[in-house]
């Protein structure tokens, strides 16, 4: 197969990214030279002059579009918002703080070429990450591999560029949690790893703090899995089955005259018992937060301003 690209479309999240509008946009536009390309930035509510820096761009280049959301909505939620608003036959997705280098976008678009729907890009190293993060994300992948059963690449992002019938089916997908690089797996088609060496980022600092990517982690798994509420199950099975076993043994060390002073092991028994349950009830409730989430059918984002589409959509 040898598919021709019609119109590509580039979608780039942005938040609080002013120094790295300009030096982005160049790279793009030097990277994908004469294709017939729209590249859609997204500024998530970005406090500083993102959003001018945008401005200022689409309007030296009709092919870069803007899209503003009202306030700071969060990555996954932004980058869905470029989504939607792609036009292209192959659509591509990618961090807005170079760490993605755009340079990598040919080779994908090769593959594509040859008739792979989705191409996803792996770090085959990280530049000027700590180690805490490398081995923390490591982590996090096997773990929702194991978890999930679903096949998302260790050390892949969300950098990956999809065929517009890849993409329909992943924005036909309406949850609110989103964990698009394991949404991109789940949707099926042809896929294939191209690698690549995670860059450092040209300025400013990640927007994922630990408590963020902690929270993210745990969206991306309860979202494939309920894997944690069996635990759950199965911690109320275990301390029951080691309670019935408990009741003949006491019994036994009753006649025997084993066990006198019984008040540190009962209090020890109580606190254990009472954190498990408690736990749990946590986990019970991460998900029922997210079923609450989800029945409210608020939409994901809230478009303040859009630049340089033709016809505004009307959503
Ligand atoms: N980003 C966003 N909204 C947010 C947080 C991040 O649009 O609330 C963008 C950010 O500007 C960057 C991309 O998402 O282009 C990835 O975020 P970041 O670089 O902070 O994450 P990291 O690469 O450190 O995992
Ligand atoms: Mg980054």
């Amino acid at each position: 197969m040898n598919r021709e690209v019609g119109l590509l479309s580039v979608v780039a999240p942005m938040y609080e990214e002013e120094d790295t509008v300009d030096p982005f946009v160049e790279r793009v536009e030097a990277a994908l030279g004469d294709l017939d390309y729209e590249l859609i930035l997204v500024n998530d509510g970005s406090k500083d002059r993102t959003r001018d820096a945008m401005a200022a761009a689409a309007a030296r280049d009709p092919r870069i579009k803007i899209v503003s959301l009202a306030r700071n909505f969060g990555h996954q939620p932004a980058l869905t918002a470029g989504l939607e608003h792609a036009t292209g036959d192959v659509i591509v997705m990618i961090d807005g703080d170079l760490q993605d280098p755009p340079e990598v976008i040919p080779e994908m678009l090769a593959r594509w070429r040859e008739g792979i729907d989705v191409v996803y890009a792996v770090r085959q190293q990280r530049l000027g990450e700590t180690a805490f993060k490398r081995i923390t994300a490591r982590g996090f992948y096997k773990t929702f591999r194991r978890l999930t059963g679903l096949d998302l690449a260790v050390e892949s992002g969300d950098f990956r560029l999809m065929d517009r019938k890849a993409l329909n089916a992943l924005l036909a997908m309406p949850e609110r949690n989103r964990f698009l690089r394991g949404m991109t797996v789940w949707i099926g088609f042809s896929q294939m790893a191209v690698p690549f060496v995670r860059q450092e980022r040209h300025a400013g600092v990640t927007k994922y703090p630990l408590r963020k990517m902690l929270r993210f982690s745990f969206d991306a798994i309860t979202s494939f899995s309920s894997r944690p509420l069996q635990w759950a199950t199965f911690l109320g099975f275990f301390f029951s089955l080691v309670a019935f076993l408990a009741i003949p043994l006491t019994v036994i060390a009753r006649y025997a005259n084993i066990f006198e002073r019984g008040v540190p092991t009962t209090i020890i028994v109580v606190l254990l018992l009472g954190g498990i349950q408690l736990i749990t009830l946590g986990i019970i409730g991460e998900y029922v937060g997210r079923i609450y989430d989800e029945v409210k059918h608020r939409p994901l984002y809230v478009v303040g301003e859009r630049i340089n589409f033709k016809e505004p959509a009307d959503r």
